[in-house]
């Protein structure tokens, strides 16, 4: 197997690039809360370099601002030489995990996500647990490794359906009449939390005129490779690249703006001349966003939904696909829809994966930030892309009392499908 992303000494030269101009302070959402300089991509970069030239070692100490980064990439944005801060701070936590990673993560990485029944079996077990006995809920996500200790809002907001979205789709019956066939890639936050999102999608693809195929993957590999366990990024990335490879359809679908963004980075993984990273771009070249996909596509026949609509822009989405005006025009697409833009709709929202729980108080503020934004907007719903960020804005409507709902893309354009606004008026 090649080599995967670089570790910290291997990155010395794009460390050296930083001019130290402080234009990344502006736009880091963590810098504008702390305001320390080791939360900014300038002060990442500097305690790089001393750890490369070995005037600090990389260890416990550098912890907590290592694991500070949201990954967001708005200081590259505004970094004249456009610095992958989010890159550097992934090959320090990988060179920082190589040796510390504890053995719960590493199992969960290396076991639970790459075998489906597993995961099902713990999402089913959590789920029954949050419904029906809280405390012990609580008691078993504070064993998770990179949990901030005194954290215990996690049950407050994470979601636990009943049902999972593979196991509605198996039931439901697929439509074979469509003219495109495509391949839905189906993330675990969609399948385990989101389920509704899920289905939502399935019948806009379908509506669209696609036949659509689940495919047969497992977790993208987002998870371990933020937390720099790399070697875990891509034994999952070479488990999806078969299953894509033998999926059939024109384009490989998702509805989790993380996993798009991710899967079309497979060829990152491997370094070049190597044999996986070919397979990985032959997958990674017929992935789309949803959004992406649908809004190339000739307009579906809507129905009106009268409400104020919003959009929070999930970082990987827009910086790190570019994928920008596709969601809006899908959504101004609907009649009825008083779009209102968002104020820095582009700013993290302090979701990022498991942010809100391991800098829970840091999240809470980047949040609280986000959801003045959305309250003067006036809108009634709030549409994004994106599980962390759904599961982050309605933690932040409940906790902020912002009267506000919020949902999936896919969701919203359900609801405007005709046969269903017929189903729902009769
Ligand atoms: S990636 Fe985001 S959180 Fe990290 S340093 Fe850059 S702007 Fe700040
Ligand atoms: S904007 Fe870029 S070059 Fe300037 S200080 Fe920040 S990281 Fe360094």
């Amino acid at each position: 197997m090649g080599k995967a992303s670089p570790l910290v000494e291997d990155i010395a030269d794009e460390l050296d690039k930083c001019n130290r101009c402080g234009f990344c302070q502006t736009r880091c959402p963590v810098y504008r809360m702390t305001g320390r300089e080791s939360s900014v991509a300038r002060g990442h970069l500097a305690r790089l370099r001393a750890t490369v030239s070995g005037e600090l070692p990389l260890d416990e100490e550098i912890r907590e601002p290592l694991f500070e980064c949201l990954m967001c990439r708005a200081c590259t944005a505004e970094c004249p030489p456009a610095i992958q801060t989010d890159r550097a701070v992934v090959a320090a936590r990988a060179s920082y995990s190589a040796e510390r990673q504890s053995l719960l993560q590493r199992l969960i990485f290396r076991t639970v996500l790459a075998h489906p029944r597993l995961l099902r079996m713990g999402a089913r077990v959590l789920g029954w647990l949050k419904r029906t006995r809280l405390t012990v809920f609580s008691k078993l996500l504070r064993l998770l490794p990179w949990l901030d200790r005194g954290y215990s809002e996690a049950p407050a907001w994470m979601p636990a359906p009943k049902t999972f979205l593979r196991e509605r789709l198996a039931r439901r019956a697929r439509s074979q009449t469509g003219e495109r066939r495509v391949a839905y890639f189906v993330g675990c936050a969609i399948d385990y939390a989101f389920p509704d999102a899920g289905e939502s999608t399935v019948e806009v693809l379908e509506a669209a005129g696609c036949e659509v195929e689940v495919a047969d993957n497992v977790c993208c590999g987002l998870p371990p490779y933020s937390y720099g366990d790399l070697e875990s990024a891509r034994v999952l990335a070479q488990k999806n690249i078969l299953a894509l490879a033998a999926a059939e359809g024109e384009a490989i679908i998702t509805d989790c703006a993380s996993c798009a963004s991710f899967l079309k980075d497979y060829p990152e993984l491997w370094e070049e001349g190597d044999p996986a990273r070919a397979a990985a771009e032959e997958v990674a070249g017929r992935v789309k966003e949803l959004s992406e996909f649908l809004a190339g596509m000739d307009p579906t026949a809507l129905e009106p939904v009268e409400a104020v609509v919003t959009f929070h822009d999930p970082c990987h989405l827009g910086r790190y696909q570019g994928i920008v005006e596709e969601p809006r025009e899908l959504i101004r697409r609907v009649p009825g829809v008083d779009f209102r833009e968002l104020p820095e709709a582009d700013w993290c929202c302090g979701g990022a994966g498991s942010y809100s729980m391991s800098h829970h108080d840091l999240a809470m503020q980047i949040l609280e930030r986000k959801m003045r934004n959305i309250a003067a907007t006036g809108a009634q719903i709030v549409v994004t892309p994106c599980p962390a960020c759904i599961m982050q804005l309605r933690y932040g409507a409940e906790k902020f009392g912002v009267d506000v709902e919020v949902i999936h893309l896919a969701e919203l354009l359900r609801r405007a499908l005709p046969e269903r606004t017929a189903a729902a008026h009769s």
